[in-house]
């Protein structure tokens, strides 16, 4: 169970981000958060892998206060919660192989986990036949792809992919709101974000809606909540 209680942030310049947001997640749900450039949304997933402190409030992972672990216990939570970003951040000058490997060792796998679940996590995400390429030679869509293959590979309870469709065309946008259902069902808790009215349209499940740093609607199915 992932709980913002009452987290508010109000950046160093003044800028309130975050006003009061509460609301919990539970395990294996998926949960859309849309709202327009400036809602509020990356403060809010940057604040679950505590590399943004609440300026009032608090963030639970369980019973966990995420902004009261120390430094071991926050390795520890950061490596349930697997990350992808609109920009991809893969490693140019290494393969999709490697990209994927390199997490695994960072995690601590031994060299035959990697061997046998690399290749495995590519065929999950369609992407097999790029396993020796660079990112260089992938389109978007691909990199994209490898990057939530990159997040999934070590198995996180939770995925956050904060606005993972926001350089895709809308087939590249589908294919990649298809492949975090999957992963989904396959029993991980899904947190994306989007501006993009299309992917709300297109996911399905609840969808919170944020404005100048508030939840606006908390829509389950299509019943209002909030
Ligand atoms: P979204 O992901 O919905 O676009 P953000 O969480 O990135 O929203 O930003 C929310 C608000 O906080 C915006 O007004 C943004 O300009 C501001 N903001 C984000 N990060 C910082 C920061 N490090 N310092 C000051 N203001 C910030």
């Amino acid at each position: 169970m992932i709980y913002y209680d009452k987290v508010s942030k109000v950046y160093p310049d003044k800028t309130v981000a975050l006003d009061e947001v509460s609301f919990g997640v539970e395990p294996k749900e998926f949960v859309t958060i849309v709202g327009a450039s400036g809602a509020g949304k990356t403060t809010l997933m940057r604040m679950l892998i505590g590399e943004e402190w609440p300026s009032a409030g608090a963030v639970f992972l369980e019973s966990f206060n995420v902004h009261r672990l120390g430094k071991r216990d926050m390795t520890k939570l950061r490596r349930r919660i697997g990350t992808v970003f609109q920009d991809y951040r893969l490693i140019p000058n290494k393969t999709i192989y490697e990209n994927i490997a390199f997490a695994m060792e960072a995690s601590g796998k031994t060299d035959g986990e990697v061997a046998s679940d690399v290749p495995r996590v590519l065929e999950l995400v369609n992407l097999g036949h790029k396993i020796w390429n660079f990112p260089s030679e992938l389109s978007g869509g691909e990199r994209q792809r490898a990057a939530i293959a990159r997040a999934i590979v070590t198995q996180p309870d939770i995925v956050i992919a904060d606005e993972p469709t926001g350089n895709l065309d809308p087939a590249n946008t589908y294919e990649i709101v298809r492949i975090l259902q999957k992963i989904n069902e396959l029993g991980t808790t899904v947190l994306l974000t989007t501006h993009n009215k299309g992917v709300v349209d297109t996911v399905g499940g609840r969808i919170i809606t944020m404005d100048k740093g508030k939840v606006i609607k908390d829509d389950r199915e299509g019943k209002y909540i909030l």
